[in-house]
């Protein structure tokens, strides 16, 4: 069969002048990158603090604002800033604090924390539960919430009420600037009457001890005035529910008027607790530290102890200011004290 012999010579001819030609131009092309190589490593020697040439690095962030269905509502946490404890705003027991303070330097996280407001979106109102530090506390380190929220897709025109758990300025400093305009300005402002009393009392701070409190009579004056001018300020004593499928809890201790606010829907709850914990790594595990803002501490500490203890055996979402962001987590009892479990990211609309 010469044909099919010719063919298979033929081919053999081909196939193999094939190879030596990509052989030749593997060659070829080795010495050209082998002469690039040289020129490249040439000029790194020369310059030997030239960049390479990597990505470069993005030094922003993901907007500060996440977002948790529950039941029907729409709940959107905005960060005002990152923060971190003072050791020394934590009270209690002597062997407990020294602890903090000799875990810190092996442990530099342990006071971290956040100031976050949180805007609830109930399909009738935009509801805003506390406002953030804006320019009153903190020294310019937070005043972030409201381009957070507008990052959101909200405008501070479109907010309808907002609630406040407490009149310290980290919670409220972002209602006003600081040349006495209302950043929320079509916002009613409610707050608990004996938290409005206290605070915006003259007389009060007058009296009061001059202590880690005393700044905040001040803030809280100037930061409520441009609202009761508007008649938007209003206080409430008592239960009786602001807003449909919202629950008023009383908290009395961290100040006198500190109340929590429960929203409900779809059997699903969340529960914005204000200030019933500070530093969460330290008062989760021991529920008896206070802190030196504390204007009950005894109080305060009986309430956390007592709410703690009730949340841990709910299914409960909480969503807290100064938990790290976004803040919403769930409570599980751990030993003598309680672990934190933070919601887990989602971008799918069904809570389950
Ligand atoms: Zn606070």
């Amino acid at each position: 069969m010469p044909g099919l012999h010719g063919v298979q010579i033929k081919g053999d001819s081909t196939v193999s002048s094939i190879v030596v030609k990509r052989r030749n131009m593997f060659k070829r092309n080795s010495i050209r990158l082998a002469a690039v190589l040289m020129v490249a490593l040439a000029s790194f020697i020369a310059t030997p603090n030239a960049a390479p040439a990597t990505a470069p690095e993005h030094h922003d962030q993901v907007p500060g604002f996440y977002r948790l269905k529950v039941g029907d509502l729409e709940v959107t946490a905005l960060l005002d800033g990152p923060a971190i404890l003072d050791p020394h705003w934590l009270t209690g027991e002597k062997a407990t604090l020294d602890g903090v303070v000799k875990a810190l330097p092996e442990d530099p996280h342990m006071l971290d924390a956040a100031d976050t407001g949180f805007l609830v979106n109930t399909g009738k109102q935009l509801i805003l539960v506390d406002a953030g530090s804006g320019t009153w506390f903190g020294g310019g380190a937070f005043g972030h919430l409201v381009g957070n929220l507008r990052s959101a897709g909200y405008t501070p025109e479109e907010v309808d009420l907002v609630l406040v758990t407490h009149l310290h300025s980290d919670h409220i400093g972002g209602l006003t600037t600081q040349d006495g305009n209302r950043v929320f300005p079509n916002a009613e402002i409610y707050v608990a009457k004996e938290e409005s009393d206290f605070w915006l009392s003259p007389e009060i701070a007058a009296k009061a001890p001059k202590d880690a409190n005393s700044q905040f009579f001040q803030s809280a004056q100037a930061i409520a005035a441009p609202y009761i001018e508007a008649g938007k300020w209003h206080t409430f004593s008592g239960l009786e529910p602001i807003v449909d499928g919202m629950q008023i809890v009383p908290l009395h201790g961290h100040t006198p008027g500190h109340t929590a606010y429960e929203f409900s829907s779809q059997r699903k709850k969340i529960l914005f607790w204000g200030d019933t914990v500070h530093g969460q790594r330290v008062q989760l595990q021991h529920p008896e530290v206070t802190v030196v803002f504390d204007v009950d501490p005894p109080a305060a500490l009986a309430t956390r102890k007592q709410l703690l203890s009730k949340l841990a055996s709910e299914d409960v979402v909480i969503a807290g200011p100064h938990m790290l962001f976004p803040g919403f987590g769930r409570l599980h009892k751990q030993g003598n004290g309680y672990s934190w479990a933070p919601v887990a990211f989602t971008d799918k609309w069904d809570d389950k």
